[in-house]
């Protein structure tokens, strides 16, 4: 290596690992859509580029009422301080009915009671005192009593299981209602006592749930930038255990205030902050193995929705199901649970079949279909995706099997947005298997031999998906 390139890999090593200290120092959350981030600390600036709610930056600098924020590695930008709020610290209570006192004292008057186990956000300490607020509860506590998240062993993350959910102030259904929370959103579960969790979401949300509504589930982040410290406790003043590589995903234990507990190898957990990874939805893969594998296969259409009909009067929802059923016993005999989204000629709500998906914690999900054209000569099969993060992968397992089909070309894995594939988080492709338009090809893959070889090809294909 020459000199200056030395010199040079140096100065940007030590620069990395400065950026990744202050990107552990005060986190905001910005609360309104379109934010204008300025170039300087003021309105006379001129605007780079707006952000939208709901999104966490580092703050670099504080100036009157302005705050820059690191926008990305190479750029900050000022934004409004009156626009944004900072990503409090969470305390739990160490004790049961732990007084909330009006003043930081032990004379003064006791305006109500923590829970044990009961979250609270720190407001401000005063010595031996901490302010604090959950719900329309806000005073100070002895903080003696309240542990900072080390005892947080129970942090769980759960998905909403109900169509519509009530998210109350207090854990009784007497208590008012203070949010209302849809099937498959996402929580934190920052405490519970009996049958009720006290929650958090999308930032603003908190409050209580009825337990058996939110489907508990294991998830995994993503480390975003190279020299990631994973520290051995939830604090910036712990150890650095080890450095995380761009990219990399650990599974998430528990979540203690800020931070996540990750697993790492030979049963060590670490700690890494929440404001330097994101969240991976495609918790299953990399097991291995079909087998034990949720797959949920949907034949498309059904009922008084009979899809394309072929020249020969062949409905494309009797193809789609004749598909699933084949690959479901297939997709058994490796040893996967398979569920249909329809096991007959019955009509199933696009919303419905996405439920389904999401009700069973699939780790796959796969919507056949049949194509149509005005255009007779219109020919192939494609696979179609959404997400490029979760369902991308999935569609390229399926594509060098898919490819060695010789009746049927092979259009290859495309951006498609139908139903079924945005709306579901888990992995999903929805498959399109050929042409019923076209006269030559739909007497081709509504012959046995073309069902048998396809399905397999995608038993294959599934099976390079969990090997990955
Ligand atoms: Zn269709």
């Amino acid at each position: 290596m020459k000199k200056a390139a030395y010199v040079l890999s140096v100065a940007l090593f030590l620069f990395s690992l400065h950026v990744s200290e202050w990107a552990e120092a005060k986190m905001i959350v910005t609360k309104i859509d379109r934010l204008n981030v300025r170039e300087g600390p003021g309105l006379s600036y001129p605007v780079k580029k707006q952000l939208s709610k709901g999104q966490r930056y580092t703050v670099v600098q504080e100036t009157n009422d302005w705050l820059q924020l690191k926008l990305n590695e190479r750029e900050t930008g000022w934004v409004a301080g009156q626009y944004v709020s900072s990503v409090k610290e969470q305390v739990k209570a160490a004790v049961d009915r732990l007084r909330v006192r009006s003043a930081p004292n032990s004379q003064s008057k006791i305006l109500g009671y923590l829970k044990l186990g009961q979250t609270a956000t720190v407001i401000e300490t005063k010595e031996e005192w901490t302010k604090i607020q959950t719900g329309s509860l806000a005073g100070w506590v002895s903080s003696h009593y309240l542990t900072e998240s080390a005892s947080a062993e129970n942090t769980q993350f759960g998905t909403v299981a109900a169509d519509t959910l009530n998210v109350r102030a207090e854990p009784s259904q007497q208590a008012a209602v203070v949010a209302k929370m849809t099937f498959g959103q996402q929580v934190t579960i920052i405490g519970e006592t009996g049958d009720w969790y006290q929650i958090q979401a999308n930032g603003n949300i908190s409050g209580w749930v009825y337990r058996a509504y939110i489907m508990t589930t294991s998830f995994y982040i993503q480390v975003l930038d190279d020299d990631t410290n994973i520290r051995t406790k939830p604090s910036l003043s712990a150890s650095v255990q080890m450095r995380a590589k761009k990219g990399q995903q650990y599974r998430v234990i528990a979540k203690e205030g800020n931070w996540y507990k990750i697993e790492l190898s030979g049963q060590q957990s670490g700690y890494i902050a929440e404001w330097v990874v994101s969240i991976v939805h495609n918790n299953n893969r990399s097991n291995g193995s079909i087998k034990n594998k949720t797959i949920v296969i949907d034949p498309g259409h059904g009922g008084k929705d009979s899809g394309t009909i072929g020249s020969n009067g062949l409905m494309e929802k009797t193809l789609t199901l004749k598909t699933a059923r084949l690959l479901k016993n297939e997709l058994q005999s490796a040893g996967a649970n398979v569920v249909l989204t329809r096991e007959n000629d019955t009509y199933v709500s696009l919303p419905d079949r996405v439920k389904i998906a999401e009700q069973c914690h699939a780790d796959a999900f796969i919507s056949i279909h049949y194509d149509s054209s005005p255009n007779g000569l219109a020919s192939g099969m494609t696979v179609y995706y959404y997400d490029a993060q979760s369902d991308y992968p999935l569609g390229l397992s399926l594509d060098p099997v898919l490819s060695e089909t010789e009746t049927v070309p092979y259009r290859g894995v495309r951006f498609g947005d139908f139903h079924v594939i945005r709306e579901t988080t888990i992995p999903s492709v929805l498959l399109e298997l050929g042409y019923v338009s076209n006269p030559t090809e739909l007497s081709t893959i509504a012959s046995d031999s073309y069902q048998q070889q396809v399905t397999k090809e995608i038993v294959d294909g599934l099976k390079r998906y969990f090997s990955n």
